[in-house]
């Protein structure tokens, strides 16, 4: 057990209630100040339910702090990815070796249980309380309580002035997301901060495929479907009620984009033309896109994260990446084993804990955040280009042979948190470019299955 500290963590999203939970474990008063009302008392608002893929990473984390069976009760496992091509077939490719499988998870569902758990572990939650700023000189921090104005917004009345509290800390995270509030005051106060802020030209919308006649799934319940179609894709996952919630990324701008598609005729003739069987699981489509709204898909990298021994950034509001990888919430959750490691490494020494939290995190969380951009033209393009699955075929020939020498990308990703996304990353360039080179080879179609092509990939692999 460490000696406690009054801790505050700014946030009661995914990771900053996870991240209550560890602490809480080793003895510390917990208290969390989330901006939005509790999510408990509030209906989820269409179009912003946002169901994530929870992997190996993160699995790992909920593991230890014991609550891995209660959150896997409410994931739907997808060990594949069903891709819909623009003709109407459905081809399954498998994401790993039997028996791995990411997860469906209901974010809302999820961040309720955190929640509950934290509670359960002693962590004060205090919701409508939102982040001003923080005096890190004095280590207190200033909040405006949105309670009045929350109820009188949903009464239609103008909002009242918040009332105001200063709390002082001795140690506090910001785990406030990628729009951080902690991280703006962070930044705004200190000499030498880099931050690096990149939108990407396409957006999302959720709609949702309602479940069939008596809660039926009405596509595979056990897969991530994807219909890739280049410059855009749509995905579903599934929803323990039979349902589905689908996620269509789109441009922002241009000829087809979420700008242009703006009457229920354009956005009927667009889907029955790019994906007709989806116009048939969601009989209200049109009126559902014009009525969900749209966001956008930030990339943020920043440094420092810490100060001294008394403040870090966490998840999103140290990283925030774009969603092709499903590692957000991944890597926000082993942010917190990682901390909780060294935690039991360096003992009260907080100093030390942050600064090599920040010297191994930060180069992962660029990693991922990198890897996460690039995944967009593998899902939106290639999942339905015959030479990729080729190629995914014979990687995973290659690493049921050899094990330990030839891991696919997409599983030291997500099915290995014993390998760091900054090495996933390096591995994963230097075995694409072998494969790259087979693919080249001639009549690779039929000599795939052969010895001394493995053997050529493995020899290079050494070189
Ligand atoms: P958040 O979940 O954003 O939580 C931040 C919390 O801080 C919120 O509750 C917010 O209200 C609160 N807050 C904000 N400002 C203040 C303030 N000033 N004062 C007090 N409180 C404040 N990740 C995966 O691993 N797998 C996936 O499949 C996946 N799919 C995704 C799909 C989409 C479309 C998107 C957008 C993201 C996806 N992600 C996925 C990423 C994942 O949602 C995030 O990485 C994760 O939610 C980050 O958790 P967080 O707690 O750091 O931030």
């Amino acid at each position: 057990m460490q000696t406690s500290k009054n801790i505050i963590i700014i946030g009661a999203g995914l990771v900053g209630s996870l991240l209550s939970i560890y602490l809480a474990k080793r003895g510390h008063k917990v208290t969390i100040y989330e901006r939005r009302p509790d999510m408990r008392t509030q209906k989820i608002v269409a179009g912003r339910s946002i169901n994530l893929a929870l992997s190996d990473r993160g699995i790992k984390a909920l593991g230890e702090v014991g609550i891995l069976d209660e959150v896997m009760k409410i994931a739907i496992p997808m060990p594949g990815r069903a891709i819909h091509t623009e003709q109407g077939q459905i081809v399954f490719q498998p994401y790993g070796k039997e028996g791995q499988a990411i997860n469906s998870v209901s974010r809302g569902a999820l961040n309720i249980k955190l929640i509950d758990l934290a509670e359960q572990e002693g962590v004060t939650v205090l919701f409508n309380e939102k982040l001003e700023t923080v005096n890190w000189k004095d280590q207190t921090v200033h909040f405006s309580n949105l309670s009045a104005s929350f109820a009188n917004r949903d009464n239609d009345i103008e909002a009242d002035t918040p009332q105001q509290s200063t709390i002082p800390y001795q140690l506090l995270f910001g785990s406030d997301g990628a729009f951080s509030a902690a991280r703006l005051s962070h930044m705004l106060q200190h000499e030498h901060f880099n931050y690096q802020q990149y939108y990407i030209n396409c957006g999302y919308k959720e709609l949702n495929i309602p479940a069939g006649e008596n809660g039926q799934f009405l596509i595979d319940k056990n897969a991530l479907h994807i219909w890739p179609r280049k410059d855009y894709m749509l995905i579903a996952l599934p929803n323990t009620d039979g349902s589905f919630t689908c996620t269509l990324f789109f441009p922002q701008q241009g000829a087809f984009s979420f700008k242009n598609l703006d009457t229920e005729d354009k956005v009927t003739q667009f889907f029955s033309a790019h994906f007709a069987d989806v116009m048939v699981l969601i009989p209200d489509l049109a009126k559902q896109f014009l009525h969900n709204p749209s966001s956008s898909l930030v990339t943020v990298k920043c440094y420092p994260w810490i100060r001294e021994n008394s403040f870090s950034l966490i998840g999103d509001a140290a990283h925030a990446i774009v969603p092709f990888f499903g590692q957000g919430m991944n890597c926000g959750f082993e942010d917190c084993s990682v901390l909780n490691n060294l935690i039991e490494v360096h003992g009260d020494d907080w100093k030390s804990i942050l600064e090599n939290f920040q010297i191994l995190r930060k180069p992962d969380a660029d990693a991922i955040a990198d890897m996460a951009i690039n995944n967009f033209r593998e899902m939106s393009e290639k999942t339905a280009d015959p030479k990729f699955i080729l190629q995914k075929k014979i990687e995973a020939r290659l690493h049921e042979i050899y094990p330990d020498q030839w891991i696919p990308a997409y599983t030291q990703v997500t099915f290995s948190p014993q390998i760091r996304y900054s090495e996933a990353l390096q591995r994963g360039q230097k075995q694409e470019l072998i494969m790259q080179e087979i693919m080249k080879l001639p009549k690779i179609e039929q000599t795939w299955m052969q010895e001394t092509i493995h053997e050529m990939i493995l020899n290079q692999l050494k070189n």
